[in-house]
């Protein structure tokens, strides 16, 4: 099964993908990760890609295509994936679509995650992410049992440099002027689903398992 995730930044994309990569056994491949990975290791790519992540603008096409179509040639790749933070563009989602075709495969189904602008905000600033094993909480939503510290490996919280709430602007703008258009891109395919967002995590697993039970069964598989 190949997924892909839309939505904007903070609708809840990485929480989600991580509980349906547990759920179906599909790995996560988010760019927006590969990306800070290749940056803490001081990589070319990685600060090249920063020059962009700091004033919320996408990386060029071509990197990001690259990264993508390498990633997913993987062999834990090949009984599907779950896409998060890619395609964010339509130059980006005709690239996917060209290289799934040329192995005989395509997007089994789309989820696009939606929420409100000023909740958006409201997730993205308060957000903390762990840097041992890269597990997201909140401030207020999704605490951790011990301040500063993942419940998960014990590793340290940190804020991301991207969410203050200037640059938080800016991605959303970004989303809505280039990652929004994907939405009718996908309609005529006949598998995008539409999720609220705005519940729980609970909640909105829930809707996700559902649309995602339902495809499986139409696919047959
Ligand atoms: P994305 O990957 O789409 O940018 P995240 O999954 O990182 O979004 O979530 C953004 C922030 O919002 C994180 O701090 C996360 O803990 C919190 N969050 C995620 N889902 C929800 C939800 N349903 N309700 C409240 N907060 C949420
Ligand atoms: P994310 O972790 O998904 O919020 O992404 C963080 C940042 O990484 C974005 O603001 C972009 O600068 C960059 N990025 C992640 N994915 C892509 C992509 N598919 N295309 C271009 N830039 C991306």
């Amino acid at each position: 099964m190949n997924i892909v995730l839309l939505g904007p930044p903070g609708a809840g994309k990485g929480t989600q993908a991580e509980r349906m990569s547990d759920r179906h056994g599909l790995p996560r491949v988010a760019t927006g990760d590969i990306f800070r990975a290749a940056l803490a290791e001081g990589t070319p790519l990685g600060l090249e890609a920063k020059r962009f992540m700091d004033t919320g603008k996408l990386v060029p096409d071509e990197i990001v295509e690259g990264i993508v179509t390498g990633r997913l040639g993987d062999a834990d790749c090949r009984g599907g994936f779950i896409l998060d933070g890619f395609p964010r563009n339509t130059h980006q989602a005709e690239a996917l679509d060209r290289y799934l075709a040329s192995r005989g495969g395509e997007i089994d189904v789309i989820i696009s995650i939606a929420v409100e602008p000023e909740e958006l905000v409201r997730r993205l600033t308060g957000r903390r992410v762990c840097g041992g094993c890269g597990a997201n909480y909140h401030v207020s939503f999704n605490v951790p049992s011990r301040e500063g510290a993942c419940d998960a490996c014990g590793g340290e919280l940190y804020q991301r440099d991207d969410d203050n709430e200037g640059i938080v602007r800016s991605r959303l703008d970004v989303y809505k002027s280039s990652t929004e258009p994907l939405i009718e891109y996908y309609r005529p395919l006949g598998r995008l689903v539409s999720v609220d967002g705005s519940g729980s995590p609970d909640e909105v697993f829930t809707e996700i398992s559902g649309a995602i039970d339902a495809a499986t069964e139409r696919e047959g598989r």
